[in-house]
């Protein structure tokens, strides 16, 4: 019995051993699971003063592709151990769902310290934080629940990204859970920076400067262009103008500014998307009108034409607010935006140095982008430089567009003075020309006129005088003659039986005996002595001789007369002149000399022909002009009649 005893006591004790050892085993596994379900981590220490370098890491970072859960959801997942370490660099890239995050801060401060956990980007639709302090009890308390679409006045920080202010106490270590939701596909920067509110504070007030310089700068090339544009009547420069403003508006609005100060009560993240395709729309409208692409490069004008409907496209959805197509055209926009640097590369080979600065102006917005790019999708870490480049390389662009504006603007103001030069100098050989056409025609005219003068004073056959300005030249020798009391004496010719020339040889040697006739008269006469044919075989002489001179004269020129030999078939010609002579005594006109030296050649014919025959003045005033009383002298005997 005492050995039964002894041998139960025996089995109990072992059982009760058994017991502890099994539930110190079960205790020990249970100790080993929740050390593996919370990642090793250590609390992030706190100090007194936190400026922004510390982050709330990402080692404990689990991904909700449904979006959906819960606080509680993302506590067993937290225990079974689902939060990891984020493989990207910083971002989670284009991902569906929400992310959680799981960190521990530690205050090793002496007192109390609140700190403003910062969001790094703005493009978050909402985050949500929980916090406990570590210890045996206590469960999680919600500490921040912020969403874009929410009034700005709602949220605790005054800040255009989302900020999570946490206050723990003296020694304390708190635990947090923060949710961060894209709603669809859209990119989560998972962790935080810490920071003490002043020096959060400090920090925003030098990035919201530095933001309103960029904006004010690029709003200030605008407004510049603009006037530019007044100025010019140059389209581009007006385009330039509302591609600045819708820039400013759509950075304005990207990063959240358009949140915090003027939307604030009603803002949707569909202005985001909307702004930046007015602005993408805007940006191709100008590089079109800039590139003159539509003229120059047809076919590349196509690629800027599909930008430009793409970008409506990416307007129509964000303002319809669907989403995928937003982020499918963007998407599109942004690969088709190095186009543009590739046209501006064409326009410049065409010889448009402008095109060239524009390149590089717009390569610069996109290496902005693309850096930026780069970061939203996890390859890069987040820094200030891949966070502000999109507007900095913005404004950098503006600058160095406007630089090849000027340069576009000197080309044209060049060109304009060089067409005027143009125009200037062909105006000039215009009146040269046309000066020396004027010249020509009036030298023609002269000529013309002159030929005209000269035809109307000249007999056409003999090429002397015709009758009318015999008289003429006469009655002016005939004043000058009396001027200078110098004698005056009249000869008429009449030549004899010229109608028999005519009739025996024809009027071909009539018209030459006419010609052989003036031409001997002229060679013997003085170039000042004034010779005219007065009609038919009839001539008249003025010569400024005495009597005697005159009557030796007349002798001597039907002499000459006589002595003309023509050609008529192989025969000889011969013909005779009679010669009438008037003399000028006192005032007396070319007519009356005329009259008075016809009657003596009447009264030569009369006489038997071939004679000179003065006229005698007292006789024929007195006599009957049919039957002139005459003073006849023959000078050195009349030569026979030619037969
Ligand atoms: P007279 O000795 O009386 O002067 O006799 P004439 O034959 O010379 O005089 P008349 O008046 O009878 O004839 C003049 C002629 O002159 C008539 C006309 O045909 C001719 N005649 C007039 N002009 C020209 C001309 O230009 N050429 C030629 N070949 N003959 C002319
Ligand atoms: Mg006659
Ligand atoms: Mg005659």
């Amino acid at each position: 019995m005492t050995a039964f005893r002894l041998s139960f006591s025996l089995l109990a004790s072992a059982a009760r051993l058994f017991l502890v050892y099994a539930l110190c085993i079960v205790a020990l596994l249970l100790c080993a699971t929740a050390v593996a379900a919370t990642p090793a981590q250590e609390p992030i220490a706190i100090r007194a003063l936190e400026d922004g370098s510390k982050r709330t890491g990402q080692d404990a970072i689990w991904h909700d592709p449904s979006g959906r859960a819960g606080l509680q959801t993302a506590r067993e997942a937290l225990a079974r151990g689902a939060f990891q370490p984020l493989p990207g660099a910083g971002s989670t890239g284009l991902k569906k769902g929400s992310y959680w995050s799981h960190f521990a801060l530690r205050n090793t401060a002496a007192g109390a310290v609140t700190l403003h956990l910062e969001y790094v980007d703005h493009q978050l639709m909402r985050l949500q934080a929980y916090a406990r302090p570590v210890g045996p009890t206590g469960g999680y308390d919600k500490v921040a629940e912020q969403a874009m679409g929410d009034p700005f006045s709602a949220r605790p920080v005054f800040h255009n990204r989302f900020v999570v202010p946490v206050t723990l106490g003296a020694g304390e270590t708190v635990e947090l859970l923060v949710r961060f939701d894209s709603e669809e596909a859209g990119f989560v920067f998972p962790s935080m920076r810490i920071w003490t509110p002043e020096r959060l504070s400090q920090a925003h007030t030098g990035e919201t400067a530095v933001l309103a310089f960029l904006f004010g700068g690029i709003a200030l090339i605008s407004l510049f262009s603009l006037i530019v544009g007044l100025t010019t009547g140059e389209s581009s420069f007006f385009a330039y103008f509302v591609y600045g403003l819708s820039k400013v508006v759509a950075w304005g609005t990207i990063m959240g500014f358009a949140h915090q100060y003027v939307l604030r009560d009603a803002f949707h993240w569909y202005y985001m998307s909307a702004a930046g395709a007015v602005s993408i729309l805007c940006g191709v409208v100008f590089d079109r009108l800039f590139l003159q692409t539509r003229k120059y490069t047809p076919k590349l004008d196509y690629i800027l034409l599909l930008m430009i409907v793409n970008a409506c496209v990416l307007l129509a959805s964000a303002l319809l607010q669907i989403k995928a197509l937003a982020l499918m055209t963007i998407t599109l926009a942004l690969l088709m935006y190095p186009a543009s640097t590739i046209i501006a590369l064409v326009r410049w080979r065409q010889g448009s140095s402008e095109a060239a600065v524009f390149a590089v102006g717009w390569t610069l917005l996109l290496l902005g982008l693309f850096y930026q790019a780069l970061r939203d999708l996890g390859y890069v870490e987040h820094n200030l430089v891949n966070y502000y480049l999109p507007p900095l390389s913005s404004f950098i662009e503006m600058v160095t567009i406007m630089a090849a504006m000027g340069m576009k603007l000197r080309r044209v103001r060049l060109q304009g003075l060089e067409s005027e030069r143009q125009y200037r100098r062909h105006l000039e050989e215009s009146k040269v020309k046309l000066e020396g056409l004027v010249r020509a025609r009036t030298e023609e005219l002269e000529k013309a006129k002159q030929q005209a003068e000269q035809e109307a004073r000249t007999d056409p056959l003999t090429g002397i005088c015709n009758r009318r300005s015999f008289l003429a030249e006469a009655s002016l020798s005939i004043k000058r003659a009396q001027r200078k009391g110098e004698p005056v004496s009249l000869l008429m010719f009449d030549i004899d039986h010229f109608k028999s020339i005519n009739d025996n040889h024809g009027h071909g040697v009539g018209d030459e005996a006419l010609r052989q006739f003036s031409h001997t008269i002229r060679k013997a006469v003085r170039e000042t002595d004034v010779f005219g044919r007065l009609g038919g075989e009839e001539f008249a002489l003025l010569i400024t001789e005495s009597r005697p001179e005159s009557l030796h004269i007349a002798e001597r020129l039907r002499n000459s007369i006589c002595a003309i030999r023509l050609d008529a078939g192989g025969e000889t010609v011969q013909f005779t002149s009679s010669i009438g002579i008037a003399y000028r005594d006192a005032e007396i006109t070319v007519e009356q000399l005329l009259r008075r030296a016809d009657q003596a050649l009447y009264s030569a014919k009369k006489r038997g022909r071939n004679i000179v025959v003065e006229y005698s003045a007292d006789v024929s005033t007195k006599s009957a002009p049919s039957q002139p009383s005459f003073q006849i002298e023959m000078v050195d005997g009349a030569d026979q009649e030619p037969a």
